[in-house]
């Protein structure tokens, strides 16, 4: 369909300007297609050594990616901000240690370009969906781009979000939804697997779920994991931590690499019965 038919907001993610899912790869991971590639490790780079023990337990897991943040969103100014550029070095050395790609979160556009430099997926976090300027930076480059549900956006928000960076010229982009704030506190946030039906029906666009933050508790990753995969996700995004009592930022709900590989083994049995795969070989 030409562009100026849809009468949607958003256009070139929409299903009606393309009827075939979007397919994105990033090594061995294919998102947009039956595979179901796993992002895994810790919220944040604390060391060389904390990320290699991670990045060898999610990768023996099966786990296709490696992330870790190193410039870190976070609410409170006294809080871990990250290990920067070291944490990027750390993270690349640990990824072409275990053979996994990474990904890293961006938060800033005049960072783009030395993320580039060690990362292979640039991820937007929720605090910056709507930061239209790195937006804008990230379209111009060629690298896959994770783009996460802002904690307040509308799908129809997201999804224009997404557009701003398809129409400056990148088409490598993978949605990821990550809980949204409602009434209810129980839970760090209210994780919407509506919007995973709901975008498989109005975008091409692959979208992947992060129960670790939607959830905010560790013992509830496993069932929102599981559902995720059954309502349709292209894949699953998990906070991994080898101490996540002692972790510097949201240990709370992260899995030990025990628990990731319980995680693991419970979705390759769903995966068969949906006829998708977890890892395309036994590691
Ligand atoms: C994260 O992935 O660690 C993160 C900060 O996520 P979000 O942007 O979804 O809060
Ligand atoms: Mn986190």
């Amino acid at each position: 369909m030409e562009i100026d038919e849809i009468k949607t907001s958003y256009k070139l993610v929409s299903r009606e300007y393309q009827s075939q899912n979007s397919v994105i790869r990033v090594g061995k991971a294919v998102f947009g297609s039956l595979d179901i590639p796993v992002i895994a490790g810790p919220c944040a780079v604390e060391s060389y050594e904390q990320l290699l023990e991670i990045g060898k337990g999610v990768r023996q897991a099966g786990a296709s990616m490696l992330r870790g943040g190193a410039y870190k969103p976070r609410t409170s100014p006294y809080s871990f901000q990250g290990l920067e550029r070291e944490g990027l070095e750390f993270l690349k050395a640990v990824g072409q240690e275990v053979g996994l790609p990474t990904i890293s979160e961006v938060t800033d556009p005049r960072a783009v370009e030395l993320m580039m430099e060690y990362v292979d997926v640039l991820q937007i976090g929720a605090r910056n969906m709507q930061n239209f300027a790195l937006l804008k930076e990230v379209s111009k480059t060629s690298m896959p781009i994770l783009l996460k549900r802002g904690m307040s956006a509308t799908i129809e928000e997201w999804l224009m979000a997404a557009e701003y960076i398809m129409v400056g010229g990148n088409e490598k982009i993978v949605l990821c939804e990550r809980g949204i704030r409602t009434f209810e506190t129980f839970t760090r946030n209210t994780l919407d697997l509506n919007a995973v039906a709901v975008i498989k029906q109005v975008s091409h666009l692959p979208i992947i779920v992060d129960p670790s933050h939607g959830t905010g508790d560790w013992q509830l990753v496993n069932p929102l994991s599981r559902a995720s995969i059954a309502v349709g996700a292209d894949g699953l995004l998990i906070e991994v931590h080898n101490n996540p009592p002692e972790a510097v930022s949201d240990g709370p709900q992260s899995l030990t690499p025990k628990n990731f590989a319980l995680l693991m083994s419970d979705l390759a049995t769903i995966g068969e019965i949906l006829g998708r795969q977890v890892s395309k070989e036994k590691r």
